[in-house]
């Protein structure tokens, strides 16, 4: 059993290390994963692609990217054609991914590299962590995927293969700061680009969290955590905080022609810059003037909850639906077909819901 707090230091030899290496980047080139931003060595993937598929990779899964990634890069092939994008058809490209904030960040990210860096990506992580959004770990994405410099990569996949194959017993998210010795000293002296996508794929493919396959591990050999009865116990996570529930209100007010009355929502905070349904409550920004629209209007309530999950909590919105008869609008809000809006997925579930009367998760 993974002991408290207590972390078992890495001891494995040079050779064993190389060979696990070796052994890794073998299984890497059989059945490592093809994904469209990739390379494989000795190519190395254009740092656009990297980019962009990191940040879309932050909090959402490969399958649900991979449609985003290619859609963007036919829409927007260069760095430069990004920066010229406005940032209102960035966020509607992007809606449905979540984390807009990410959307956002890209493109001022895009344009400072044009504007500073004539297009051309840093090739050094502290040079990359001083674009918005590049935090360490996607600057070590960048730096070790497009230039196959040394630098440390570890994600949740990552993590999870190191904490198992060193028998690393520190509970998260603490665990995290003691992985870049381990992560270096497997790391090969060649294909540093290709390493930590390989153990990215071991981690998705195989040492996965709850049924790790170590019968087919390439690792197996030199796999501390493979001689525990159950590998899965590793890394040790943290408690689970229960997420609060913030309740709120959201109008769809229709005009009889297919149109509904949308806002675009603060540049800043959550869902910031991106289109929606007026509401309240839910989203600590100024609520919009709902009684005041729903006064001599007449409203129907629908009877079930619209219900999103956020990083940190969830949404539970009562929908009020009503005809505006002519109604004039208030200041910043318009008509708009929703579906032709790019909405994101908050307000996708609150038009459909208004729509069909039927609540999806
Ligand atoms: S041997 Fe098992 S626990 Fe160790 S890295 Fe491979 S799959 Fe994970």
């Amino acid at each position: 059993m993974a002991g408290k707090g207590r972390s078992a230091r890495p001891e494995k030899t040079a050779a064993q290390l190389a060979a696990a290496a070796s052994h890794l980047l073998d299984w890497y080139d059989r059945a490592g994963r093809q994904l469209p931003w990739r390379r494989h060595w000795p190519e190395l993937a254009p740092p656009y692609l990297v980019f962009l598929s990191e940040l879309m990779l932050q909090q959402t899964s490969v399958t649900a990217v991979i449609p985003y990634f290619q859609a963007f890069v036919r829409r927007w092939p260069t760095i430069e054609a990004l920066a010229d994008a406005d940032q209102a058809e960035v966020l509607e490209a992007w809606a449905g991914l979540g984390y807009y904030a990410r959307a956002r960040n890209m493109h001022k990210a895009a344009r400072l590299i044009v504007a500073r860096h004539e297009g051309r990506f840093p090739e050094q992580p502290e040079q990359l962590c001083a674009l918005p959004g590049i935090g360490p770990y996607t600057a070590g994405a960048i730096a070790a995927i497009a230039f196959d410099q040394p630098a440390p990569v570890i994600d949740g996949n990552i993590e999870r293969v190191l904490a198992r194959f060193y028998h690393l017993d520190t509970p998260l998210p603490a665990l995290k700061k003691q992985l870049v010795t381990p992560y270096s000293r497997l790391l090969p002296d060649q294909r540093r680009s290709d390493f930590p996508q390989a153990l990215m794929d071991l981690g998705a493919l195989i040492c996965t969290p709850a049924r790790p396959d170590c019968a087919v591990c390439p690792l197996a050999r030199d796999c501390s955590a493979r001689q525990l009865a159950d590998p899965s116990i590793l890394p040790v996570k943290p408690a689970k905080k229960a997420k609060p529930t913030r309740q709120g209100r959201a109008l769809v007010l229709l005009d009889g022609q297919g149109r509904a009355a949308l806002i675009r929502r603060a540049g800043k905070g959550l869902l910031g810059g991106l289109p929606g349904f007026p509401s309240d409550g839910w989203d600590r920004s100024p609520p919009e003037p709902l009684d005041r629209i729903l006064e001599g209007l007449e409203a129907r309530i629908l009877p079930a909850k619209v219900r999103h999950t956020f990083t940190h909590f969830h949404a539970s919105m009562t929908l009020c639906l009503a005809e505006a008869g002519g109604a004039d609008l208030p200041a910043g809000w318009f008509w708009a077909v929703p579906e032709e809006t790019g909405l994101p997925s908050l307000m996708k579930k609150i038009w459909q819901a208004s729509q069909t009367g039927q609540i999806s998760d």
